[in-house]
């Protein structure tokens, strides 16, 4: 993420207002509200960025960010960072990680700055860049995928170096994590039509739920990660009908992701995997389990042939 306050509108709900909701539908609705899911998590969309660690402690040091992680029963992540270096961090506390629990699978961030937000997909340094890094790997293992990338005006998916590294993910076997509109889904898809496609937010702009299933029918390697996705939930943090329906029709093709892209998101972590459990418990428990471990488990926790 990297957009300002409309986005923020994410907010757990206090446990105080889970009781009453639950108490006020056991009272008169006649229905009893289903538990939190309560099996491990994935996190599917991970920043580690600079400003949260300073390169050495910072606000939130390894130490920090991975009792987070651990007492949220956050079992893997998706590791990105601007620049790299908080990936490598990472992926380097091999001690510190496996006290934890948490299995770190890294990405290459095509960002070195702020600056290259905005204009990666023409930049021939920010290719090398990604070349020289998938040839190093991390002490966690190779790389796995590239991103999170952001693309704001739809049409700069055609530029050449967006077209050049979708084609060296699809080469490579490395997902890619876009944030991106509907309609770069189909452009970058062009350029690599077997590349694993992670869309952040599946849909942040409020891509109607009709495209978004269309997209998933299309592309069958394509998957949606869920972090401020608008129309995700209705009242108390439940799961809105529609999206309820869209993941029991698609349950192996959803990522859950905390999106740690300020550190604000670092103080509200608890608050965002507790959202999560709360709306994962509307579903039946294989399917939250999928969304919740399996999803992320298969691409990334398997060894690769
Ligand atoms: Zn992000």
């Amino acid at each position: 993420m990297r957009r300002p306050a409309i986005f923020w509108r994410f907010k757990a709900l206090s446990p105080v207002k889970y009781a009453l909701g639950a108490l006020v539908l056991g009272a008169f609705g006649g229905l009893v509200q289903a538990a939190d899911y309560s099996g491990p998590l994935f996190d599917a969309h991970l920043h580690y960025n600079e400003e949260a660690w300073n390169g050495q402690a910072g606000p939130h040091p390894l130490e920090d960010v991975l009792a987070r992680m651990q007492r949220n029963g956050v079992q893997a992540i998706v590791a990105n960072s601007r620049p790299n270096d908080g990936t490598k961090a990472l992926a380097e506390a091999r001690e510190q990680t496996r006290v934890a629990g948490v299995t770190v699978v890294p990405f290459i961030r095509l960002y070195r700055n702020r600056a290259d937000y905005n204009n990666w997909f023409q930049d021939e340094s920010i290719y090398a860049m990604v070349q020289a890094e998938f040839a190093r790997g991390t002490a966690a293992g190779p790389y796995r995928g590239i991103g999170e990338f952001h693309l704001y005006d739809s049409a700069n998916a055609n530029g050449p170096v967006a077209k050049k590294l979708m084609q060296f993910a699809e080469q490579n076997g490395l997902a890619v994590l876009a944030h991106v509109d509907d309609v770069a889904i189909d452009l970058l898809l062009a350029h690599a039509p077997k590349a694993r496609l992670i869309w952040a937010h599946t849909g942040i702009g409020g891509t109607p739920m009709a495209r978004v299933e269309a997209l998933l029918a299309k592309y069958p390697q394509l998957m949606g990660e869920l972090s401020y996705r608008p129309g995700l939930t209705c009242d108390e943090g439940q799961l809105c009908p529609e999206w309820r329906a869209l993941l029991l029709k698609y349950p192996t093709r959803f990522l859950i992701g905390s999106d740690t892209w300020v550190n604000q998101r670092w103080l509200y972590y608890d608050d965002l995997m507790r959202g999560y459990r709360r709306w994962l418990g509307d579903l039946p428990p294989a399917v939250a389990r999928r969304i919740a471990w399996d999803n992320g488990a298969a691409l990334f926790l398997t060894p690769k042939p």
